[in-house]
């Protein structure tokens, strides 16, 4: 490979890891800053945990911007994945659908792996450092061992070489995964009563169900959506943060 590409590809993949970083402390920030407004001292006492949660983070927005900096150059480059710009490419419908496909599978290889990183031997190495947040805040969204953000990063990256979507329902996907990182963690519920305990909040995951998982470790292991919970009997209902 031609050393302009290497040093194209490093600079691609050091611009992702600043935008995933910036992108973690910006969102992060802005929660953390609605939770000291809205659940006054909700985080005191918790200085030296949060100062983890952000190392760890910003050690991990390294790993999830590798992956994505090739991705993204070659994207450019060299034409690669399934990210389209022009909206009629394919049916309209399917930006929704894909939007869905994305969360869907993302979701199910989050639940299996996540089940993995909970057998003992892999906990204590892997996924240890993610619970040793108790309680949890909004800038543990990314806080991950490197091995538990590896699973983490490779799944996008991955998804847009099988799977089309627009550039634009792309960028909705990450959003969406990006403020549900962080809410889930946050401590407190930001989806209303109505939402959450309804037939719909049934099969999907917000704080109440999340917190769950970091009370109580071997349940409540879906990403998104609980259907893999309910059909693999992991579910375990709703905390109440
Ligand atoms: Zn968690
Ligand atoms: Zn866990």
């Amino acid at each position: 490979m031609a050393a302009a590409s290497l040093f194209a590809i490093c600079a691609s993949a050091l611009a992702m890891t600043a935008i995933v970083g910036l992108r973690y402390l910006a969102a992060s920030g802005l929660f953390a800053w609605i939770t000291a407004r809205v659940r006054p001292g909700h985080y005191a006492g918790l200085d030296r945990q949060i100062r983890q949660e952000i190392g760890w983070s910003l050690l991990s927005a390294g790993i999830y911007g590798l992956p994505a900096g090739v991705v993204a150059w070659g994207w450019r480059e060299r034409g690669w994945t399934r990210i389209y710009a022009d909206v009629h490419a394919y049916p309209l419908w399917w930006l929704p659908a894909s939007v869905l496909a994305y969360l869907l599978l993302h979701d199910t290889w989050f639940y299996w792996t996540h089940r993995w990183m909970h057998a003992p031997r892999v906990f204590r190495i892997a996924h240890a450092v993610h619970h040793a947040s108790r309680p949890p805040t909004a800038w543990a969204a990314m806080s991950f061992h490197p091995i538990e953000a590896l699973t983490g990063a490779v799944v996008i990256p991955a998804l847009v070489f099988l799977v089309p979507i627009h550039v634009a329902a792309l960028g909705v996907v990450l959003t969406i995964m990006t403020v549900m990182g962080i809410t889930n963690h946050m401590g407190w519920e930001l989806f209303p009563r109505a939402l959450v305990h309804s037939r719909l909040g049934n099969w999907l995951i917000t704080a109440s169900h999340h917190q769950r998982h970091h009370e109580s470790y071997r349940c409540n292991y879906g990403l998104y959506f609980r259907h893999w919970d309910h059909l693999c009997g992991t579910d375990r209902g709703l905390s109440s943060p």
